[in-house]
């Protein structure tokens, strides 16, 4: 089995800019992490915590969320922080159960909110 290097980010919407408050509070943990985000997400991160070193997937609705699906199926995800906009529409909700279900299947570690992310984190820490 592949050892767990990654930490995937990924938020919809509204959330991004959570996410990357989220990544400068622990950017010091995040950091011998091989960050994966999609892009858009990534991109906000990257921007907020410039000593990160940040892998971009596609945007989202054009296949990054579906990448990172492949990772965590490679079992190279060390833990998915996946914040959904729970005030929009549902046009994300496919991918959402998508990643989840991966997630699961391989027994992913994933936080769907910012305490859960809290929480999570430093469990893991390496
Ligand atoms: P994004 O993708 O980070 O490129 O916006 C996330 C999504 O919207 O699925």
């Amino acid at each position: 089995m592949v050892e767990r290097r990654k930490i995937a980010l990924i938020a919809h919407d509204k959330m991004k800019e959570q996410m990357a408050d989220f990544a400068r509070h622990h950017q010091d943990a995040l950091q011998p992490w091989q960050i994966v985000a999609t892009g858009t997400t990534g991109g906000q991160v990257q921007d907020a915590c410039p000593k990160l070193n940040i892998t971009r997937m596609k945007s989202g609705p054009l296949g990054g969320d579906q990448q990172i699906g492949a990772m965590i199926a490679q079992e190279e995800v060390a833990l998915l922080v996946f914040f959904v906009d729970p005030l929009t529409p549902m046009p994300h909700d496919v991918d959402v159960k998508a990643l989840m279900r991966l997630a699961i299947l391989y027994d992913t570690p994933m936080a769907l909110n910012r305490a859960t992310a809290e929480v999570l984190l430093p469990a893991i820490a390496r």
